[in-house]
């Protein structure tokens, strides 16, 4: 395994750490493939029964690589969440249309379907970017510390590409998370149902492994039967039908922005969307 994610078991649970600390664990096609690797070594472990996203260094992760030194957007790589042609090489807006359909809804939805239970341990940042990687898991709990951002809208965007946010903040909340951009608290994110539960920073890996050994000692297939039952009523709900539907928008504000700003994210880069998140709401 490569060192951009980290996994560790013990007993029934899979540990997996993104581990990018130097630059907020921002996601890069390199680090989502080998995310992808770990949780797929987690699914093929008889003894593991439940797994653990969480982020080494001081935040979750920071959202989609937007401007560090291993930014790989117009990289090839090898499509394993769908069928996919190259995008490297193509042209307009094809490009991000096809890449993102792989590296970033693509993989999110994979996830959200493996057949084990996931926790997100969310503390600190979790951005954008960030959020998709803890929507697609079944529980998040989070320590004091964090909060949480979807501020793509700046960038003319609407939300980020796993657009669960109207599922899992309800449709009134999901706008106005959305409209300002700013901060969410952890507590904020407890009352809106976003997450489901809150502790102190330095009671969060405790918490975390609480629950899952609890989960643990369930039976494997029930467990894997329960979700898909969970996963099933949010797709009857409209969770499938909304991101295919929106992830076409999406990528018209992708193209709106290469023909009418600087890039296809408006012309935005790290620095300007962290100025837009330094004030708490
Ligand atoms: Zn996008």
């Amino acid at each position: 395994m490569s060192e951009l994610v980290l996994y560790e078991a013990e007993g029934p649970i899979a540990w997996v750490s993104l581990n990018r600390p130097e630059y907020r664990n921002a996601q890069n096609v390199a680090l989502l493939r080998e995310l992808d690797a770990a949780y797929g070594r987690a699914m093929a472990d008889d003894a593991i029964k439940v797994v653990v996203l969480r982020g080494n260094g001081k935040h979750f992760s920071a959202g989609h690589d937007i401007g560090t030194p291993g930014r790989d957007i117009d990289k090839a790589f090898e499509r394993v969440a769908t069928p996919w042609y190259p995008h490297d090489n193509k042209p307009g807006a094809e490009a991000a249309y096809v890449r993102e359909a792989d590296a970033y809804l693509g993989l999110c939805r994979r996830w959200r379907d493996m057949p084990k239970p996931t926790i997100a341990m969310v503390h600190g940042a979790c951005i954008a970017g960030g959020l998709m990687l803890a929507w697609c898991c079944d529980l998040i709990v989070a320590s004091d510390d964090a909060f949480f951002a979807d501020p793509v809208v700046r960038m003319g965007i609407p939300g980020v590409e796993y657009f669960a946010h109207a599922h899992v903040l309800g449709p009134r909340k999901a706008k106005e998370f959305l409209f300002l951009g700013g901060r969410m608290s952890a507590a904020d994110a407890e009352r809106a149902g976003m997450i489901n539960r809150v502790v102190p920073r330095d009671e969060l890996e405790g918490a975390v492994r609480e629950w899952a050994l609890k989960i643990g000692e369930m039976p494997r297939f029930g467990l894997a039967l329960t979700k898909q039952a969970i996963n099933m009523a949010e797709d009857r709900m409209g969770l499938r039908d909304t991101m295919d539907g929106v992830y076409g928008l999406h990528h018209l504000a992708h193209a709106h922005n290469t023909l009418a700003s600087a890039d296809y994210i408006g012309g935005q880069d790290v620095k300007s969307m962290k100025a837009s998140l330094k004030e708490e709401k």
